[in-house]
């Protein structure tokens, strides 16, 4: 799970980690009320969207008056925002943050990731804030510093104060860094965080350190223990049809082909996917009914895979292990009678009462496609989709 830039700060700030101080807006007059009550002489306006790489977009600017910031709000809310994040397409801009300027001395990057390797949450830092860290990471690796954290101790003062120095923070900041990155740790260790970045960490002209962007991920098996990190999901950032999956406990992801697939498990799911493509296909989804599939859930996942306009048939692949074929059989007949189906329907059903399973499709009056095994059913999804 993602949350914006200006929420990522709230979280740091209860760790006393030092950010800018700003507020979110969403209209222009909150931006310019914003900036007017934040005070000074120079403001940021930024997009909040759940992409990075905003600000070589043109979503991020500075602003040297009020009618700077209104302009600059103006510009930005609303927005088609094209980052090397979003896709080609780009994302529009709902919401802004206005902060406060900083005096920038020097920008760094700050990260930390799970690493699955040591079983710790990996912490690095270099001196190239501001930019691209995969680039950093491909051209001049050396320039990238790691610790991993022992989680008894947590990130000690001593580890945070080297890897300052390492990045060439100067020694009258050092202290501060390194309360700053433990502050980080403990707000990555406390809200499930799966992902944090700070880029860029930034030294200021009066040797302060602050955290100047602010991108979390979080680990959504953690969001039902993390009711503050939750509620901080903004749903206009996410794929409508994931979200409606969601509710349903359906997972489900959005492809670029023409044939949308139905199937119990996520392994299966993959096979089924690959199968597909084996044989010259392209799947217009990943979907996973999961095992307790019902008539609801099946009707749900029928009526959402439909609501893509490019599929052109269906495909139900599913293993009746612990679940009985005839309990799905009557699922996907009352699901398509529900959602008037206007694609073909190929079902492959194996497992427990595969029999009755078939019998009830097949009485249903219902144009399905029956198939036997993986390999056939994908052959004959493709030729259905070929019209
Ligand atoms: P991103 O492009 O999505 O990563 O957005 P960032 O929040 O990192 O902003 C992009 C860049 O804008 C930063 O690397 C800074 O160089 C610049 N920037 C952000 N805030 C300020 C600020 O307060 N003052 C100045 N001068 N530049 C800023
Ligand atoms: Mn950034």
């Amino acid at each position: 799970m993602n949350i914006h830039e200006y929420q990522g700060k709230e979280i740091l700030r209860k760790y006393g980690v030092t950010t800018p101080r700003g507020v979110p807006c969403f209209s222009i007059n909150e931006a310019i009320e914003a900036a007017e009550n934040l005070g000074g002489k120079v403001w940021v306006v930024k997009a909040q969207i759940h992409a990075g790489g905003r600000g070589k977009g043109g979503g991020v600017k500075v602003a040297k008056s009020i009618g700077e910031v209104k302009q600059y709000a103006e510009e930005i809310l609303g927005m088609q925002l094209v980052t090397h994040q979003t896709g080609p397409e780009g994302r529009e801009v709902k919401r802004l943050l206005i902060e406060e300027g900083a005096n920038i001395a020097k920008e760094y990057y700050v990260g930390m990731v799970v690493d699955r390797e040591t079983q710790r949450v990996a912490l690095m830092a270099s001196s190239e804030g501001g930019m691209d860290i995969e680039e950093v990471a491909h051209n001049t690796p050396e320039l990238i510093h790691k610790v991993f954290v022992d989680p008894n101790t947590g990130l000690t003062d001593a580890e945070g104060q080297d890897i300052a120095r390492k990045i060439g923070v100067p020694e009258a900041a050092v202290k501060e860094a390194s309360q700053f990155m433990q502050g980080l740790y403990k707000a990555f260790d406390e809200t499930d965080a799966s992902l944090a970045e700070i880029n860029p960490l930034v030294l200021t002209g009066d040797d302060r350190i602050i955290a100047l962007d602010a991108k979390f991920n979080f680990d959504s098996n953690g969001m039902y223990r993390q009711p503050e990190v939750s509620g901080m999901r903004d749903f206009d950032e996410e794929d409508p049809d994931e979200v409606a999956a969601s509710k349903f406990d359906l997972t489900y992801i959005a492809l670029d082909g023409d044939i949308a697939c139905m199937v119990n498990g996520a392994g299966l799911a993959m096979a089924t996917m690959d199968i597909i493509k084996l044989f010259g296909g392209e799947p217009a989804n990943f979907l996973d009914v999961g095992g307790g599939a019902t008539t609801e859930r099946v009707t749900e996942a029928f009526k959402i895979m439909l609501a893509n306009p490019k599929v052109k048939c269906i495909l139900v692949n599913i293993f009746g292990g612990i679940m009985r074929c005839d309990v799905i059989a009557n699922g996907i007949v009352a699901a398509a009678r529900q959602v008037e189906l206007k694609v073909p329907l190929v079902v492959r059903l194996e497992g427990t009462n595969v029999e009755l399973g078939k019998e009830i499709l097949n009485k249903s009056g219902l144009p399905i496609i029956s198939a036997d095994g993986m390999t056939d059913a994908a052959k004959k999804a493709i030729q259905a989709a070929k019209g």
